[in-house]
């Protein structure tokens, strides 16, 4: 027998490295005309590095061998501000460790640094995730939370979460997603991360847009600032930042009520519920969750982001053979 339509478009799309979980998802994959986008590991590599230190506990300048410019020969920036006992290292060994159990690509980012610099990692106790915000953990006896200075410092007050939020706005504005620490609810520093674009997210965008007669739609758990400024670099204009997981189904659902298919293309735990409330959901392969995965009907084995674009054609050229 000749091979039906769909099912040698599911073996085409396995060649261009989709794996397309069924016939049905093959021909749905066809009809969406709206494409909402997640940031950190989607459109970006999802591999960020750490970039700059802020120790928040003192206000004065150190001899710990901190500068402006940096720690000798790391390629980590702080602003020389320090310490109260938690040097720049101190803060990072710190956060590392409670995100050591973490898969979120920035906790991964944090293990990585304090792996290369060499730190040995305290034991975290009572570890405990919350999807778009950050994770908590006993190290040490203490509580130790890291997370979106937006969302924890809503919990704290005072000068020193003042400082911690113009920390942060500083890094934003520079593109950097800002990481706040905190111990037993206080502020102790930021971290700054960076991420880089996929080298086909710009191009992906321009052909999702042609295919579907409308433009993408960023959707980012990230703060606004670093979003707004990303969107720009990928010709996206339409971006809603600082959304929780349900925040993400809530967009989509809007969407969809306004007449829309919406394919949602994401990596994280965060994005399952969003993959989950799409018409179709599709996943980054290769540092996706394993609940982003599973949740998905279509899969981007290698994380090239320019096969979602050529999925959507395969099963467009597939449906016009079925009746
Ligand atoms: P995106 O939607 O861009 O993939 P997420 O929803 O995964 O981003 O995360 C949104 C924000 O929540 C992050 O920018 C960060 O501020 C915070 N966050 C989530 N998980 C963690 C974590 N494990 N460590 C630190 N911050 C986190
Ligand atoms: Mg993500």
């Amino acid at each position: 027998a000749t091979m039906p339509p769909l099912l040698s478009a599911i073996a085409n799309a396995g060649r261009h490295g989709v794996l397309v979980k069924s016939a049905v998802v093959m021909e749905r994959l066809g009809q969406v005309d709206g494409v909402a986008l997640d940031k950190t590991g989607t459109l970006t590599e999802g591999t960020p590095r750490v970039t700059d230190l802020r120790p928040l506990t003192g206000f004065g300048p150190t001899d710990d061998g901190l500068t402006g410019s940096g720690i000798a020969g790391s390629g980590l920036t702080t602003d020389g501000l320090t310490t109260d006992g938690l040097t720049a290292d101190g803060l990072l060994a710190l956060a590392a460790a409670a995100e050591h159990p973490s898969e979120h690509p920035l906790a991964r980012a944090i293990v990585d640094a304090a792996r290369t610099r060499g730190l040995a990692l305290a034991t975290a106790e009572n570890f405990a995730s919350a999807p778009g915000i950050g994770v908590t953990a006993t190290v040490d006896g203490r509580t130790v939370a890291v997370g979106a200075p937006a969302r924890l410092l809503n919990r704290t007050g005072g000068a020193v979460a003042a400082r911690a939020a113009a920390v942060a706005a500083e890094l934003e504005t520079g593109g950097r997603t800002a990481v706040l620490v905190e111990v037993d609810g206080v502020p102790v520093g930021v971290l700054g991360i960076a991420d880089r674009l996929r080298p086909d997210a710009a191009a992906t965008v321009t052909a999702l847009t042609a295919l579907t007669g409308t433009a993408p739609v960023l959707l980012t758990g990230d703060n606004p600032r670093a979003a707004a400024r990303l969107a720009a670099e990928v010709g996206i204009t339409d971006v809603r930042a600082g959304l929780l997981p349900q925040d993400k189904v809530t967009a989509v659902q809007e969407q969809e009520r306004a007449g829309r298919k919406v394919l949602v293309l994401g990596d994280g735990v965060n994005d399952a519920p969003a993959l989950a409330a799409a018409h179709t959901g599709v996943a980054m392969g290769r540092a996706g969750s394993d609940l982003a995965l599973e949740t998905a009907d279509a899969v981007i084995v290698r994380d090239e982001l320019a096969t979602v674009p050529v999925v959507v054609a395969l099963s467009r050229r597939a449906r016009s053979f079925v009746v």
